[in-house]
């Protein structure tokens, strides 16, 4: 454990790579302190399959440069087709051509290429699997209280939920954490038959556990997959699972109801991300404000930030936000 560093940026999601990236670059003395065992946050990949964040728009311009620096491709979300949409009375209809999403993008090999990239970059500066307990300011410098051992610093960039530093002991105003209180299941298949029929694999629906699903096949084709939003607290029920592929079986029709692999990632029940409030998401999309600094503490993390708060883009431009306050001196 470093015991001294100059800046130290608590949490390795994409506001706190892309952050401590540009930093290291210019060959400043930075630590980045993550509790979980990797890297990345809530954005997370398995076998290219996003079960965090999977879009882009357009206008993330911040984004698609980052994708850009990297190397990284894009295709756009799939969007030829009927929706099918599952009324609350159980009736289904399949004539609607429109898609939720068009126009989105996505990264291929999925977005955890991005912060994995960002991550490999920062080499021993950053430290997995050190959850950070208390955060304490004084005149001098900023403590903080890891499982083993503390670190001083003279500067701290928090760089995760607003309702995550409350539990350091640093008081932030309250502010939801964007989708921390839904799961996502991915059910892969042999091949994305649905777009056979026609359809381009989004559902809406007021029956659940799956409240809107959308297609998930990764960029270069073969197998099909879909994925979809679960209602919270869903997954709580012992028969999630089973419930989960009835209902995509009504939707898409019976070679739904055998998929090759389904994976499950319940985001209210991770406490790296997700806090007793979160599950219960707010309605509609909340007006995140930045969060004021102190002498020596900075407010990073996407929920700090007042431009696309709450969106991957949000945390790029709290990052930014962040690297601009590191330039001034300490108040
Ligand atoms: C299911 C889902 C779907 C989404 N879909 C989209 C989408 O399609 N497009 C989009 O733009 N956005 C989407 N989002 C939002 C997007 O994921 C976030 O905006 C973005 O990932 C936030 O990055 P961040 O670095 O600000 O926070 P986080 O990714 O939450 O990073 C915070 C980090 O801090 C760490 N941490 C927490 N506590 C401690 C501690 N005590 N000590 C040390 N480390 C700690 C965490 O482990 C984590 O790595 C989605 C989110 C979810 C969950």
């Amino acid at each position: 454990m470093i015991s001294r560093t100059e800046i130290c940026i608590v949490g390795a999601g994409l506001s706190g790579l892309s952050l401590a990236s540009r930093l290291l670059a210019e060959g400043r003395d930075v630590t980045v302190f993550e509790g979980r065992d990797r890297a990345g946050g809530r954005v997370l990949s398995e076998r290219g399959y996003d079960l965090g964040p999977a879009w882009i728009w357009p206008h993330n311009r911040r984004m698609l440069a980052l994708a850009d620096q990297l190397g990284l491709g894009l295709f756009p979300q799939h969007a030829q087709g009927r929706l099918v949409f599952e009324a609350a009375d159980g009736a289904i209809r399949r004539d609607l051509e429109f898609a939720t999403m068009g126009g989105a993008l996505r990264i291929e090999g999925g977005l955890a290429r991005v912060t994995d990239a960002l991550a490999k970059d920062l080499g021993d500066r950053l430290c997995l699997g050190q959850p950070v307990r208390r955060v304490t300011e004084d005149a001098d410098g900023v403590t903080l209280t890891c499982d083993t051992a503390e670190c001083r610093a003279d500067r701290v960039v928090l760089a995760l939920p607003p309702r995550l530093i409350g539990g350091l002991g640093i008081a932030v105003p309250d502010a939801p954490t964007w989708m921390a209180g839904h799961a996502k299941l991915v059910a892969i298949y042999p091949t994305a038959f649905w777009r056979d029929d026609g359809l381009n694999g989004d559902a809406i629906s007021h029956q659940g556990p799956l409240a809107e699903i959308h297609d998930a096949c990764l960029a270069e084709g073969g197998e099909g997959a879909l994925f979809g939003f679960a209602h919270p607290g869903a997954t709580a029920h012992p028969q999630f699972r089973q419930a989960a592929l009835a209902q995509l079986e009504r939707l898409f029709g019976p070679g739904a109801a055998t998929p090759r692999d389904v994976i499950v990632k319940d985001w209210s029940a991770d406490p790296a991300t997700a806090t007793q409030a979160d599950r219960t998401p707010p309605t509609s999309h909340p007006a995140y404000r930045a969060i004021a600094p102190t002498a020596r503490l900075i407010f990073a993390g996407t929920e700090a930030s007042a431009d696309d708060g709450g969106f991957l883009e949000g945390a790029l431009a709290a990052a930014e936000a962040a690297y601009m306050r590191l330039g001034q001196p300490v108040a």
